[in-house]
């Protein structure tokens, strides 16, 4: 592991030490399954609970904020600093006009989903597809289906690293293909979303486009969805088929052979494996197709 400094409990205040973890195994808070430990890994009880846990932790410790870690690769050496895992904790879901609903953080996309048929409000069906948390679908602008996070969204609440809540509109970030750029050192606590009365909306179609991505994508397989953004004009799945690396393999991951723009940890890939061949693929597809493939998922953590 890196000689970076490691965080330790004696910076957490005492009323919140017995409900953090020390040196947490995040493989186990990944779809990838990988990943070192985090120094400290705290799950708050709510909203309020969390922004005490960060207005008491120490300025100089890095925070990571994570919801279901199915964008998310890990390296073997873990986190320096603390992850706050919003999933199971920041769990409110309600409607609260006709059109309007507020989500917090931690609910999973596909109870959104079914909340949503069961209102009859849409489209929010693509939100099935998204197998992490609002807050996950916040920070990369996730989509599926011609639908996208931020195209819902009316305002949402913050959380600054002074653990100071504050409610954010659209107009405070850029906002473009799984790609949002805001104030820095702040997260989502929460968000105002707005669809249309959709009485039509049923959970039949739901399962139906469930099953038809279940056809061309290996959902169930360890993976993070795609790995690489679609370069403007053309899909990087096709381009890394063409490059002929289906199957490709570093250790014990390999290219999904069902599509390209998956890669799947067979049991015992370790990050650094993915990592590798995350590198090899953009290495091939550029001297192949002078193309450049941009990383979907984030890279977090020190090597081993
Ligand atoms: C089988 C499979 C299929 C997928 N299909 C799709 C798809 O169709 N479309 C799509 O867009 N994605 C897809 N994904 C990727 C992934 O589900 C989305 O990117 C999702 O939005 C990530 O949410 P999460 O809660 O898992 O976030 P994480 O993976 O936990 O985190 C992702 C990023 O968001 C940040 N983050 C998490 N929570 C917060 C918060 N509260 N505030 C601020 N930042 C936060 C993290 O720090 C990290 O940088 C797929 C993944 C898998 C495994």
């Amino acid at each position: 592991m890196s000689g970076q400094t490691r965080y330790r409990m004696d910076l957490i205040a005492p009323e919140f030490s017995a409900r953090v973890q020390n040196d947490e195994p995040m493989s186990k808070h990944t779809s990838w399954h990988v990943g070192g430990p985090a120094d400290l890994f705290f799950t708050p009880r709510d909203g309020m609970d969390l922004a005490g846990f960060v207005r008491h932790l120490a300025q100089r410790v890095p925070l990571l904020w994570i919801g279901l870690g199915s964008n998310l690769l890990v390296r073997d050496g873990g986190v320096r600093g603390a992850v706050i895992a919003t999933h199971g904790a920041l769990s409110a879901l309600e409607r609260v006009s006709a059109t309007r609903i507020h989500v917090q953080s931690g609910v999973p996309c596909a109870r959104l989903a079914k909340q949503c048929v069961k209102w009859g409000l849409g489209p929010a069906e693509f939100f099935a597809g998204i197998p992490g948390t609002l807050g996950g679908a916040l920070a990369m602008n996730a989509g599926a289906w011609e639908g996208e996070t931020w195209r819902h969204v009316i305002d949402v609440e913050v959380l600054d690293r002074s653990g100071v809540r504050r409610t954010r509109q659209p107009a405070d970030y850029e906002i473009s293909y799984r790609r949002v750029r805001g104030p820095a050192d702040e997260w989502f606590l929460s968000a105002n979303l707005e669809f249309e009365r959709k009485p039509g909306t049923n959970e039949a179609a739901i399962r139906e486009l469930l099953e038809r991505r279940k056809q061309t994508q290996p959902i169930g397989e360890w993976s993070c969805g795609s790995v690489f953004t679609n370069p403007p004009g053309d899909h990087a799945g096709r381009l890394i088929e063409s490059a002929g690396l289906k199957g490709y393999r570093i250790g014990d991951a390999s290219v999904s052979e069902k599509h390209a723009n998956f890669i799947i940890n067979h049991g015992s890939a370790r990050a650094a494996d993915l990592e590798a061949l995350i590198e090899h693929v953009q290495r091939t597809v550029a001297a192949t197709h002078g193309v450049e493939l941009n990383a979907e998922v984030r890279i977090v953590g020190e090597a081993a």
